[in-house]
């Protein structure tokens, strides 16, 4: 569970890349949250154990928006040892250079690893619903076509840990936003927020056998991983990376 290598991610055996997720045995990875001195800790621990130089994480401060970067080697290492140098307003990565390990802080939201093995390319984005409703898992493929000459049937997608249908209530009006995904149980609406995402992986032309999700709810095993919606604003912050070889 602590350190899931790009078989468990993608059930994909590829040793050109190293991809994860840590969950609350790993400690809390924000350094805009906690502790800054115990968060650096737990990078570097969760992160020796992949074989990635926590000094080189490219962090993004994560706004629940439909940016999407392109980062490049001038990039490693923003926001890896301070929260204010993280890149400004983003909240997905997408890059072909190896040895750039990107990085996405979650609690609830939905972490999308995007992996191209023909073109050698990786995307990761932070979707909660504000960015799935910007549809920014079709957009980040749609830039992964246009800088890498991607095609989406080559793509392998995968989910992270999230807060699933089970325990994702939301206010009626959000049957506006995902008029599919928003189920109906005993009068309260629940969001799938990974139907979602699939369906715009899925209509982008990614294969529905080139997706594996995780299947972990946060909210529902929440001595397993941290839940925003059960802990609140101050609770940790789990790490997803992704890092071509
Ligand atoms: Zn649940």
């Amino acid at each position: 569970l602590l350190k899931l290598a790009s078989e468990q991610i993608f059930n994909l055996s590829d040793t050109k890349i190293s991809a994860g997720f840590s969950a609350r045995l790993s400690g809390n990875m924000s350094l805009f949250y906690g502790e800054i001195q115990y968060s650096l800790e737990n990078r570097k621990n969760f992160l020796d154990n992949l074989g990635i130089d926590y000094k080189g994480l490219v962090c993004a401060k994560q706004v629940h928006g439909g940016n999407i970067k392109y980062v490049t080697e001038q990039d490693k290492g923003s926001g890896a040892l301070n929260y204010g140098a993280s890149i400004e307003a983003t909240d997905a990565f997408i890059t072909d250079k190896k040895n750039l390990p990107l990085a996405i802080f979650t609690a609830d939201c939905l972490s999308v690893f995007l992996y191209d093995p023909k073109r050698q390319a990786i995307g990761l984005v932070h979707a909660g619903w504000r960015s799935s409703r910007e549809s920014i898992v079709a957009k980040t493929i749609k830039l992964m076509e246009q800088e890498f000459h991607t095609n989406a049937c080559d793509l392998h997608v995968g989910f992270g840990p999230a807060i699933r249908s089970c325990c994702y209530e939301v206010d009626k009006d959000f049957k506006d936003f995902f008029p599919k995904e928003v189920l109906e149980r005993e009068g309260s609406f629940f969001l799938d927020l990974i139907r979602v995402n699939k369906r715009q992986a899925e209509e982008s032309g990614v294969l529905e056998t080139n997706i594996r999700d995780s299947g972990f709810c946060t909210f529902c095993r929440n001595e397993e991983f941290f839940s925003f919606r059960r802990e609140g604003k101050s609770c940790g912050r789990m790490l997803s990376v992704m890092m071509l070889r």
